[in-house]
């Protein structure tokens, strides 16, 4: 439909007209339509820039009685103002001017030439060099899910097909900027609480037999099969859906994707986004900082490349022993080899991105100074290649890999100058030598600005005027400047052409004659020194596959030296992997706690977990280092299964096939989900999800509700996957219900283990020390007494304690002759007391406060049985 006041209005401007028309096209967008030095956004549009980019709303008359809000950003300054839109999930559209204003008669051409998208981008300032920038592509046929993702400034393209229950999942790892789906199925991603943008499309772009031919056309193949995707149609619909909208929005910027790998899901360990969140692999600490994460632990890499590889491993980790046994085998031959280790980060150091480098080649965005870096860069791959051949032998598959490009640097450094100044067009980017037709050009801008400076000297002789000087603007080119008290005995050749307060600037003939010949050639150069640019683009260009194999591996290279180097600086060892069901860790440590602790600090822990032992019962008190020690076992496992040594000094991982993990106690506010609800429908998650093989870390379960639903919630789960024959995985279960300890008693493949602590007086020590065996009590009262509270508040809750306590023992003669859940409801009504006083927030209480509180639990400690 035509904007209505299109219809409406028939005495519009004709820049409106066409203003409009284009809009139309790009309803979706914000169109940024290039006026002369700014682009310009009108109505709803410029309502949004104004508000984001916080830039005033102006308006301007296009037609009788038509004021349109409009708001501008200057073209000098677009790409920050790009930036930040697209930051806040914005389409832009980017309309230029097409035919010169200064020879166009009427309106000048205009359209639109890139469409900026979250996922479509290439502008530095809008990427992280260490991590992709994913555009995903989603197609859904019943309960079953296709998904492609690409990032197009390093040419990965990737899909598969799963269920769709598993769909979200995946995108979680993937975590693009954008995702692509059939409109009809905009509801899957919008009703996730994701922060992914959605952008909806006609469902029938994603119909099986356009994607086919897209895809066809995209690689200009006959068929499919190469890439191994025949009984895959809803992985060759959502890659299809993304080529399309590749071609609409790149427009002529070509885009080099690598063939389109197929992969499944169930090759790699399953990491959801409470996983990843959980055990901080890539943000930890309160404000989500990101060296308190896993990845920094463990990221040495020297090169972008390499730290964007090791992010993708870590996110998912593998399976395959065989393939795992081949990484940790590359980072042993780097961590035996220090001398190595050092050469090879060296000439890392040096190396420029050339996966994104070799994008920007092929889409014509490169500049020179990253030409020469990649010729650089391309140069040491020979040392590089020596170097890892003489390392190891069993890295000859990946010193292979490293295959020398040796033309490209050839043909950069005969083209172009190895101080490159100006823009391309300049004059100060192609190598005198390369071109003729340039050489002379140049020298031509060179005789005649030569010849313009000399200039100066003969009209000083000739005029007698010794400040007479040549100078040059943008509006009337080069000119003389005469002050004016001399401007009286000039010859009458000079035309005046300005006057300026002090003095009158003149021109002469043979000036502007010289001009006209230093703008012709400058205009020239402009358009030879571009052409041979691009010409030289497209040589390189040539070299794509080959660039980006090598890049591939100077990634590999990097991880694998990093991850030894991580490993010496860290005291890591190499862990022993198998597909059994047992995991041995002797003296384990959290990667990420023990580098924030003092050195030495960090008290190491064994933890054995094996069909006989596979859930265990972590009791102690709070700030023992329980959260600390179950995720530690995580980390392991997982840094295991990344090909990476461990912080351990010995290791042993059955492999696993999902980390599940219930962590923390926060209300999940943003989605109106209360702490209970969450933390139920998490565990609802794991029972229904893991395997034998899953490893799960529960903390603090059932702690959301009262002690009797709690404790109740906490026994049956642990029950549940204890003797569930499709459960039974290897499960950390940290707990402040010591009363759950009786649970080792009555089920064969519990054991039980607390956090030592050491008693002096009212005083504790914690020791951070796993030991065998249940805690006896919570610690509470000294805990309460470490953080400060008033001393007599303190005295009057030991008392309390001890009644309690007493109490506690009656009750637990009495139950030695009840049934099971008899005793379980008897432990819950004491353990609901101490619950209480645990649970007391009481730096935030008044004395009086206080008092009350100690005289309702005596209240309540008189009633019971
Ligand atoms: P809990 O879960 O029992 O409340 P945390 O695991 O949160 O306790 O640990 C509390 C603090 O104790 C950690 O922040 C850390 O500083 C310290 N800590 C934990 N485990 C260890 C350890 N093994 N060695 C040294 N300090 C530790």
């Amino acid at each position: 439909m035509p904007h209505p006041v299109f219809l409406a209005c028939e005495s519009v401007t004709p820049i409106r007209r066409q203003y409009l028309k284009i809009k139309e096209a790009y309803r979706d967008s914000i169109v940024l339509f290039r006026m002369g030095d700014f682009y310009e956004t009108f109505d709803d549009d410029a309502r949004i820039v104004s508000r984001e980019l916080e830039i005033t709303l102006t308006g301007r008359n296009l037609g009788k009685n038509l004021r349109v809000p409009m708001a501008g950003v200057p073209a000098h300054s677009v790409d920050s103002y790009l930036a930040r839109l697209v930051k806040k999930g914005h389409q832009v559209a980017i309309c230029e001017q097409l035919s010169d204003p200064a020879t166009s008669k009427g309106l000048v051409d205009r359209d639109v030439v890139r469409v900026i998208t979250p996922g479509t981008v290439f502008e530095d300032s809008l990427l992280d060099p260490r991590a992709n920038n994913y555009l995903a592509s989603v197609a859904i046929d019943g309960e079953q899910a296709g998904l492609a993702y690409v990032d197009i400034t390093t040419g990965e393209f990737a899909a598969t097909e799963l269920p769709l229950a598993g769909l979200l999942l995946e995108l979680g790892r993937v975590a693009p900027r954008e995702v692509l789906i059939p409109r009809s199925y905009a509801g899957v991603i919008e009703s996730s609480d994701s922060d992914w943008n959605a952008t909806p499309l006609d469902d029938t772009r994603f119909s099986l037999d356009r994607a086919t031919n897209a895809l066809l056309s995209w690689y200009r193949i006959h068929t499919l099969e190469s890439f191994g995707c025949e009984n895959m149609p809803l992985a060759v619909m959502a890659a299809g859906g993304i080529v399309e909208y590749l071609e609409q929005t790149r427009k002529s910027a070509s885009v080099r994707l690598d063939s389109l790998a197929m992969y499944f899901t169930d090759q790699y360990m399953v990491l959801d986004d409470r996983a990843r969140r959980n055990l901080e692999l890539f943000e930890g600490g309160r404000g989500e900082q990101r060296e308190l994460s896993l990845l920094a632990a463990v990221d040495r890499t020297r090169t972008a490349m390499g730290a964007r590889l090791l992010r993708r491993w870590l996110g998912q980790p593998l399976l395959d022993l065989v393939a795992l046994e081949q990484r940790l085998d590359a980072v042993a031959s780097f961590h035996g080899d220090g001398m190595a280790r050092g050469a090879v980060s060296t000439a890392l150091s040096g190396t420029a991105d050339l996966e994104r480098i070799i994008s920007r080649v092929v889409a014509g965005s490169v500049n020179p100074r990253e030409l020469l870096a990649l010729k650089s860069s391309l140069e040491t791959l020979p040392e590089l290649r020596e170097r890892i051949s003489a390392l190891d032998p069993g890295l000859q598959w990946l010193a292979g890999e490293l295959t020398p490009v040796p033309e490209v640097p050839g043909v950069i450094d005969a083209s172009i100058e190895s101080e490159p100044s100006g823009a391309v067009g300049d004059g100060g980017v192609i190598r005198r030598g390369f071109s003729e037709r340039i050489d002379e050009l140049k020298d031509a801008t060179i005789n005649a600005r030569q010849y313009i400076a000399s200039l100066e000297h003969k009209e000083r002789e000739r005029t007698g005027v010794r400040s007479l000087r040549v100078g040059y603007n943008q509006v009337f080119g080069y000119y003389i400047e005469v002050s004016k008290s001399q401007t009286d005995n000039l010859p009458d050749d000079y035309i005046r052409r300005q006057t300026l307060t002090n003095a009158e600037r003149y021109i002469v003939p043979e000036l502007k004659e010289y001009e006209s010949r230093v703008l012709n050639a400058r205009e020239q150069l402009a358009v030879e020194e571009e052409a041979a640019y691009r010409r030289v683009c497209a040589q390189v260009a040539e070299s794509a596959a080959q660039i980006t194999r090598a890049a591939s591996a100077i990634a590999h290279v990097d991880v694998f030296s990093g991850l030894a180097q991580a490993a010496t600086e860290n005291g890591y060892v190499r862990p022993v992997l198998d597909e059994g069901p047992a995991i041995t860790v002797k003296e384990g440590r959290h990667p990420v706690v023990e580098r924030v602790l003092p050195v030495g600090d960090y008290v190491p822990n064994d933890v054995d977990l094996s069909n006989e032992s596979r859930v265990l019962v972590l009791t102690g008190p709070n700030m023992a280092g329980k959260s600390t020690y179950i995720r530690q076992v995580a980390l392991i496992t997982l840094l295991a299964q990344i090909g990476s040594f461990v912080p351990a000094t010995a290791a042993h991982i059955g492999l696993v096939d999902r980390i599940f993990t219930r962590v923390g106690l926060q209300d999940d506010l943003a989605t109106g989900q209360s702490t209970f609800m969450v933390e139920m429908v998490e565990t609802a998650a794991i029972l229904n999800q893991a395997t034998p093989r899953s490893l799960v870390i529960l903390d603090e379960i059932g702690r959301g509700t009262s002690t009797y639903d709690g404790l109740s919630i906490a026994r049956s789960v642990i029950e549940h996957i204890h003797n569930d024959p499709r459960l039974g995985c290897k499960t950390l279960f940290a707990t402040h219900y010591h009363e759950l300890t009786q649970l080792a008693s009555v089920l064969p493949g519990v054991r039980n283990f607390s956090v030592a602590v050491m008693e002096e007086g009212n005083d504790v020590v914690f020791l951070h020390r796993i030991v065998p065996g249940g805690a006896d009590k919570s610690y509470g009262v000294h805990v309460a007494r470490l953080a400060g509270l008033p001393q007599g508040v303190v005295n009057r809750a030991w008392e309390v304690l001890s009644d309690l306590e007493s109490g506690n023992e009656q009750g637990s003669r009495r139950t030695s002759r009840t049934t099971a859940s008899q005793q379980l409801a008897l432990f819950s009504v004491e353990s609901e007391l101490t619950d209480e006083v645990r649970a007391l927030d009481v730096s935030n209480m008044t004395p009086m406060d206080a008092l009350n509180k100690l005289y309702e639990l005596q209240e309540k400690a008189n009633r019971m049985p």
